[in-house]
């Protein structure tokens, strides 16, 4: 697959201008929101014409194809797994993942915690509005898990992530996201603030950032469709 260097800077462009609209409706500074590139199924050549953009945020879904991209890459990327994690995947996450964001059952908990390396960053995925999906802790179980991954010494949980169903018009996903953002403030203790909110994605980030999302995880609209 050849990269359509262009395509995919003003794709980067259009994408920023949108975040910065957003986030001026929002009356939020820009900054205050990280746009994550997700780049699974993306070849390493799309990321690196992402990368000389200036994008340093990067996320994938399946550990194989980020630990081959971070060998392929420059340090300075900030590797952010977002995928559903199987257990016996934990122990091939290094030093390089700077944020795991779907971590989601107490199992999981345990084998990231039995990573030998130094702390991991992690946010607790919450299933909102979709009462089919597998994955994420329902709202109601969420202080268990919470409690528990407070108890684990080599994970820091830095906030609360979550995937509603796919939007088909706007304003649909909004009350999740104000749900998640709640969420994190009724969990937040003075020492352990939960302060990532990552929500939203192509179909429906400005309503995320409208909701205060300080994570966008956006694919689509960034590298195009994936094949
Ligand atoms: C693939 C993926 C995304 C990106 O989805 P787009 O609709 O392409 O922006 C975001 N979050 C997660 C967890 C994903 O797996």
């Amino acid at each position: 697959m050849t990269v359509d260097a262009a395509a995919l800077v003003a794709r980067l462009g259009e994408v920023q201008a949108r975040v910065a609209r957003a986030s001026e409706r929002a009356g939020r500074a820009p900054e205050s929101v990280t746009l994550v590139a997700v780049s699974k199924n993306h070849p390493v050549d799309a990321l690196r014409v992402m990368y000389d953009a200036g994008v340093r945020d990067f996320g994938e879904s399946y550990v194989q194809e980020w630990l081959a991209k971070a060998d392929a890459l420059p340090d300075d990327i900030r590797w952010h797994l977002i995928g559903r994690l199987q257990s016996n995947k934990a122990k091939l996450i290094d030093a390089r993942a700077h944020l795991v964001h779907a971590v989601d059952r107490a199992s999981l908990l345990d084998a990231l915690q039995r990573r030998a390396d130094a702390p991991l960053d992690i946010l607790l995925q919450v299933a909102l509005g979709d009462e089919d999906s597998k994955a994420g802790v329902s709202p109601e179980g969420l202080a268990t898990l919470l409690a528990r991954a407070r108890g684990c010494d080599k994970l820091r949980v830095r906030g609360l992530m979550t995937i509603p169903p796919p939007a088909t018009h706007p304003g649909q996903n909004l009350a999740h996201f104000e749900r998640l953002r709640a969420l994190c403030e009724a969990h937040s203790a003075p020492e352990l603030p939960l302060e990532v909110r990552s929500m939203g994605m192509t179909d429906d980030f400005e309503d995320a950032i409208l909701a205060g999302a300080t994570h966008l995880r956006v694919g689509t609209a960034l590298f195009g469709a994936r094949t």
